[in-house]
């Protein structure tokens, strides 16, 4: 069982992304990024569903096929083992175990791992297409529909890198509270944190998510899972720079009164050149962060926009 722990955040990842040599071929695939930036941050835990099941290392390659009537879908070895009730079986005794994880990265294009985009091949030789999940991954995704998930070769964008280091540690947040305790005030206060990141991902979520909270004289433990649903289905919608801008400037009205015309015309110069791809988000938000000093502001301060990932990741600089 792979327990909660506030002080950690558990990772799932594909094991050949780890750098284990566990592929069919005996090779890896390690991805850069996690294991030597996001490893800083989170504890990553590796799982490879294809040895777990036994097969051996190297082994015959895997191979999702579309059968029979109803185009069920098989997971296949190159000697034409069926495999896919071994990896299903897996993927569901694992999964049932992953409530402390806050996150997975997943191998791309794999038959097993993959999220999205995986070649079926039709059993009759024609007709391949690649919209397949994995069956591990599938089972992945039914038991655990909370968890962020990512394929290695997607993190490799700079917005999908950031949208999804953001749920990881959203998630985390909201495991914590959890485990502190759920209580109608504690749900006001999380969602007060998280405005602003709301906002820039979806409006209308904000709003809506405020609605459900309007009234926590009862059921609250039923309206928390509903909300928690909501968030995590809001934050894995990109955020527009139209959005970040219209943050940046519901942010920028805090400062009106306090800053002198000089300060005021260079954050807006900055929010602007931000608005036209001349600077990254890192810069008006570094401003913020500065004025924040200068003048601090309790509400501000405890949005999750303004940190919602270790700074030292630079998930910023490239968005
Ligand atoms: Fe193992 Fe998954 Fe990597 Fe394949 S993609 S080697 S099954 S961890």
């Amino acid at each position: 069982m792979y327990k909660f722990d506030p002080k950690i955040i558990r990772v799932g990842i594909s094991g050949c992304l780890m750098g284990q040599q566990v592929r069919f071929d005996g090779g890896h695939k390690r991805s850069d990024f996690c294991t030597d930036q996001l490893a800083n941050h989170v504890e990553f835990v590796p799982f490879c569903p294809e040895v777990a099941i036994g097969l051996g290392t190297p082994r015959p390659s895997i191979r999702l096929i579309s059968s029979g009537e109803h185009g069920e879908i098989i997971a296949q070895t190159a000697k034409g083992v069926d495999v896919t009730d071994a990896l299903r079986d897996y993927g569901r005794t694992m999964a049932a175990q992953f409530g402390g994880l806050s996150g997975y990265v997943l191998c791309a294009k794999s038959p097993s791992c993959g999220m999205e985009r995986v070649r079926i091949y039709h059993e009759s030789g024609k007709g391949n297409v690649k919209d397949g999940t994995g069956i591990y991954t599938t089972e992945l995704m039914k038991a655990q529909p909370l968890l962020p998930l990512e394929e290695d070769g997607r993190l490799n964008d700079a917005g999908l890198r950031e949208n999804f280091v953001t749920r990881v540690f959203a998630l985390h947040d909201w495991q914590s509270l959890c485990h502190e305790g759920i209580t109608a005030a504690r749900l006001i206060a999380f969602h007060s944190r998280y405005k602003y990141l709301l906002m820039a991902h979806h409006r209308e979520s904000y709003l809506q998510l405020g609605k459900l909270l309007s009234d926590l004289s009862s059921k609250v433990p039923a309206i928390a899972d509903t909300y928690i649903a909501g968030l995590m289905q809001a934050l894995s919608l990109p955020v527009t720079r139209n959005n970040h801008t219209n943050v940046l400037q519901h942010l920028q009205g805090y400062f009106k009164r306090l800053l002198s015309s000089g300060q005021r015309q260079e954050l807006a110069d900055t929010i602007s050149q931000y608005h036209q791809g001349i600077v990254p988000l890192f810069a008006p938000l570094t401003l913020f962060r500065h004025y924040l000093k200068e003048f601090p502001n309790d509400y501000l301060q405890q949005q999750v926009y303004l940190n919602p990932h270790p700074e030292a990741l630079k998930l910023r600089y490239g968005i």
